[in-house]
């Protein structure tokens, strides 16, 4: 074979280069809960910063994820259909091995310890109290420049749509904005919470905050044993915030 057939030949056996996805959140998996809500938003931030999304309906749907998001939409809705879906214990499993959740509006009520108004039930995953639709029935919607400290100077335009608020948060949980004296975006360990809506607009940077804890609790994760991990305080505002128990 001439050389040059050869170098053909090899061109054609190396294998098909991975498709490489690019940005910050390459190489990561994350789930989206995607029982009922605005799921398709999130998957497409998601992806638009390099991450590999699927739709998670089902138990085996979590296996191999870094990450899952549940949306906002109703959480009486999502907890039933978690309910039926057979997904409570299995969510609450990962969140207990280390997956990291972002829950966005009724998402954040969804990983509450609980709600003022004591339904629907949730799974427990950050201590905070929720208090569903906080900002009044009549006001269903409207849109702020918030200051979320862990994300520099500029703000963020927070879309709340009957929205709750963090009635009340216990120490280990991490205030990163507030609205009007009540606490609207939480952090506890993996945990990632928003009152509001970022899916909804085309700010990344609370999906890259995201990618930034998951990467971190995988780094942590591979530390060698006794490595300091400090879970307060790392991204935003700590303690004084409203509501700190
Ligand atoms: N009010 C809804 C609830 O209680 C949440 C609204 C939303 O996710 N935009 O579940």
């Amino acid at each position: 074979m001439s050389h040059s057939g050869k170098q053909r030949l090899d061109w054609i056996l190396s294998p098909e280069p991975a498709l490489e996805l690019r940005g910050p959140g390459a190489g990561l998996a994350v789930g989206v809960l995607a029982l009922q809500g605005d799921f398709r938003e999130h998957r497409l931030m998601l992806e638009g910063l390099g991450v590999r999304t699927c739709e998670v309906r089902s138990a085996p749907a979590l296996a191999g994820l870094d990450g899952l998001v549940i949306p906002g939409g109703e959480s009486t809705t999502i907890h039933k259909l978690m309910t039926v879906h057979g997904l409570t214990g299995p969510i609450r499993e990962f969140a207990a091995a280390g997956g990291a959740v972002f829950g966005t509006c009724a998402g954040l009520i969804t990983v509450a310890a609980g709600t003022v108004e004591g339904a629907p039930p949730t799974l427990g995953l950050m201590d905070i109290v929720a208090r569903r639709n906080a900002f009044g029935r009549q006001v269903r919607s409207f849109e702020v420049d918030l200051s979320v400290k862990a994300l520099g100077d500029a703000p963020v335009r927070a879309v709340f749509i009957r929205a709750p608020w963090v009635e009340s948060a216990g120490a280990g949980v991490e205030v990163l904005a507030t609205y009007r004296d009540r606490a609207v975006a939480v952090r506890e360990g993996g945990i990632l919470a928003t009152a509001f809506h970022p899916e909804l607009t085309d700010d990344t940077r609370l999906h890259e905050l995201f990618i930034r804890i998951i990467r971190r609790r995988q780094g942590e994760a591979a530390a060698p044993a006794g490595a300091e991990s400090r879970s307060v305080g790392e991204f935003g505002l700590t303690a004084s915030a409203a509501g700190q128990r």
